[in-house]
């Protein structure tokens, strides 16, 4: 076990947590800040929420996180999906919320808002998209899980989906990780042991447009929240331990009404085309420090020049040989890394294949 300096005491709480609250409602806010973490405050409602338009605007210091200056550091927070809480549970929630200044323009880090607007133009399309989450658990110290404290596990190999002792670390924190997910309504299709001890993959989708963003960061709010509560430290980093241990990525597979029809490798193809005119607009939002992963080794493709082919895990897009065979379905773009993010990843996807849209 790693040594966390402070846990506090889950079990003690639980009787708190049994306590009725008087119909009154819990709803969490969570907030992306100013450099790619997440925030969260707690409210009290009058009554259960049925809809997103019964969710009050509210707001929060921006100064104390990166977002506002100290003179004008009221950013507010507009409510845009909300989930079951399965920390508190009963009707509590957790709301993804929008993050806007005060003259009514979105706030700096919030590229939600441009990613929902080519969305919305484009919906026709019906834009699927599922992503593999890859991320590092670290214990108190900042040092991967279960290694051992000033040195190295075995080389790579045996872990990759791993089981055992000695093989898989903290799978108690990616099981009640995947529960609460399912509790929360997230569609978390799935989880794996990664390649290098400690790290691990869950998948999000297939979700419809911008529902995938938001799934996705509050799937990550509740890792960090799980994690906490057994004394682990998230890192998303996209190369945690440098050399020869995998890096993480956020693979994208996409897919729109075109590509899933009869004869839609035609779409896919034409798709592939477009992608390969833009390798550096797409390279400059798939996340901070892929250039440490992108290698062209360990599963990576060249950081500059676009690839794709079938079945093919060194190339920037791969075509699952199924959907090769049977000529529709979707493609996987492999160069995200793990720290990317989705609302931006997938609105440039929806651009670059169906258009801009002024904002
Ligand atoms: P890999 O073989 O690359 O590890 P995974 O099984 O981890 O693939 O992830 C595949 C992802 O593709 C899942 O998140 C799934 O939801 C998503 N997916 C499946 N079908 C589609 C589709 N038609 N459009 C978009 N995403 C899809
Ligand atoms: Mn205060
Ligand atoms: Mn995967
Ligand atoms: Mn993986
Ligand atoms: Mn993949």
């Amino acid at each position: 076990m790693a040594l966390s300096t402070i846990v506090s005491n889950t079990a003690n709480l639980q009787k708190y947590l049994d306590l009725p609250q008087g119909g009154k409602v819990i709803a969490e806010y969570v907030w992306i800040d100013g450099s790619n973490g997440l925030r969260s405050k707690s409210r009290t409602l009058s009554k259960k929420v049925t809809a997103v338009s019964e969710l009050p605007e509210w707001n929060f210091d921006g100064s104390s996180t990166g977002q506002a200056p100290g003179n004008n550091s009221d950013v507010y927070l507009r409510p845009c999906a909300f989930y079951p809480d399965p920390f508190r549970r009963g009707d509590n929630i957790l709301v993804m919320c929008e993050t806007w200044g005060g003259q009514g323009k979105p706030n700096a880090y919030n590229f939600r808002h441009d990613a929902d607007l080519v969305m919305k133009e484009h919906a026709a399309h019906e834009f699927w998209f599922g992503l593999e989450q890859e991320y590092t658990l670290l214990d108190f110290s900042g040092w991967p899980y279960g290694w051992p404290k000033d040195g190295f596990p075995a080389p790579q190999g045996p872990y990759y989906c791993g089981v055992g002792t000695g093989k898989v670390f903290c799978r108690d924190i990616v099981e009640a990780h995947y529960k609460a997910c399912l509790a929360a309504n997230i569609n978390i299709s799935g989880t794996n042991a990664e390649v290098m001890p400690a790290q691990w993959e869950y998948q999000v989708g297939p979700c419809e447009g911008i529902d995938l963003g938001d799934q996705l960061w509050m799937s990550r709010f509740i890792l960090h929240r799980v994690a906490e509560e057994f004394g682990a430290k998230v890192t998303f980093a996209p190369k945690p331990i440098p050399g020869d241990w995998n890096g993480a990525g956020l693979h994208t597979n996409v897919s729109t009404k075109e590509t899933r029809e009869d004869g839609g490798m035609k779409a896919i193809e034409a798709f592939m085309d477009k992608l390969s005119k833009r390798q550096k607009e797409h390279m400059a939002v798939y996340g901070s420090d892929n250039h440490l992963r992108m290698t062209g080794l360990h599963e990576t493709s060249s950081i500059d020049k676009f690839s794709w082919g079938v079945a093919n895990r060194g190339s920037s897009v791969r075509i699952p040989r199924s959907v090769a065979q049977e000529g529709k379905g979707y493609f996987e773009d492999r160069r995200p890394a793990s720290n990317g993010d989705p609302y931006q990843i997938t609105g440039i996807m929806v651009e670059t294949l169906c258009g801009k849209v002024e904002g």
